[in-house]
C-alpha cells in the first residue's frame, strides 16, 4: 500500500474511531505483579528447579522434596 493510502486508511479510521485512547499520560506506572509459573508434576515454583542442559534436549529437575514439620 502506497503512503497515500495509508494517509488514506487514517483519515479514515481517525472518522469513525477517534483519536486514539492513550490515557492520561501523567500516571504513575503501575507495577504488574508477575504470576509465579507452578511446576505441574511437583507444584513448586520454577525458580526452585534445576535445568538440566543437555546438546540434544533441555529439561527442569523437581526439587527434593522437604520434610513436613
Ligand atoms: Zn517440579
Amino acid at each position: 500500500m502506497s503512503n497515500k493510502g495509508v494517509r488514506w486508511y487514517d483519515r479514515l479510521a481517525l472518522s469513525f474511531m477517534g483519536p486514539p485512547q492513550v490515557g492520561d499520560l501523567s500516571a504513575p506506572v503501575r507495577e504488574i505483579e508477575q504470576p509465579v509459573r507452578l511446576c505441574p508434576t511437583c507444584g513448586i515454583s520454577y525458580d526452585a528447579h534445576e535445568v538440566v542442559r543437555d546438546p540434544r534436549l533441555t529439561w527442569t529437575r523437581c526439587p527434593e522434596p522437604q520434610p513436613a514439620g
